[in-house]
């Protein structure tokens, strides 16, 4: 994950007041084309209390970069309305969301919204970064919509789907499905020579005919060990009496 620090100086656009995450909140930045960078000039030159358009997020997210704004434990201004979804205040515990939610603004190309490929697997690992930072449940992922029936973003909210997949993307990286259970070894001629050993079929060979008794009780073949001179000179011996037996 490439997070670019780029934190706002302008003090109209920082709260400086300390929250704890329960919760990520997802938007779009609902203009066109613009990068994170743009996004966060915006909030770093374009917010003023004199203009009373107070706005911020902790990050901004484009194809290219996750661009951080604001501290993840200092409130951002994202969320705040006059009214609110009454089931999210109930599941965040609170009367004013931003003061627990951390915001991410996700830039887009053009009027549906739609995320680009890298927005979307940036926003996926840090959105799964942040549960797993604050222990949180991927219930805690909300949109906009959700707080305040905003439409944002946009793609989520006329297509519920598109938050559901990546809601399943984040689960997905938090708990990658276990690899599929290894085929157990076919038995082989001894405990440590599986029958799918390239020397499985000689090493069984070796035993019938008493070539070798393996190297222990428990006929151990030890197939990986070296031969030394005297091992080597029985074996051939062996060999050669089984060829003059004749059997
Ligand atoms: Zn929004």
């Amino acid at each position: 994950m490439n997070i670019i620090d780029l934190l706002l100086t302008n003090p109209d656009a920082r709260s400086r007041r300390a929250i704890t995450p329960k919760g990520v909140v997802l938007h779009w930045v609902a203009n066109p084309g613009s990068t994170a960078r743009n996004n966060r000039d915006y909030f770093q030159n374009g917010v003023s209390a004199a203009k009373q358009n107070w706005a911020s997020a902790h990050y901004v997210i484009d194809d290219r970069e996750t661009v951080r704004c604001i501290p993840e434990m200092e409130m951002a201004y994202h969320v705040g309305a006059t009214s609110y979804n009454q089931a999210a205040l109930k599941q965040f515990a609170t009367t004013y969301p931003n003061d627990c939610l951390i915001g991410i603004e996700l830039c887009h190309a053009d009027w549906t919204g739609t995320f680009g490929t890298g927005t979307w697997s940036q926003a996926v690992e840090l959105v799964a970064d942040i549960l797993r930072r604050y222990k949180l449940p991927v219930s805690a992922i909300v949109r906009h919509y959700d707080i305040t029936g905003k439409e944002c973003p946009r793609v989520m909210v006329r297509d519920p789907a598109v938050f559901t997949a990546f809601k399943a993307d984040v689960e997905r990286l938090l708990n990658p499905p276990s690899a599929p259970p290894k085929q157990p070894k076919s038995p082989g001629p001894a405990p440590d020579v599986s029958g799918d050993h390239f020397a499985a079929e000689a090493v069984a060979w070796a035993y019938k005919h008493k070539i070798s008794a393996g190297i222990d009780s428990q006929k151990n073949f030890a197939p990986d060990r070296p031969v030394t001179r005297a091992e080597m000179i029985v074996l051939l011996k062996r060999t050669f009496d089984l060829l003059q037996g004749g059997e």
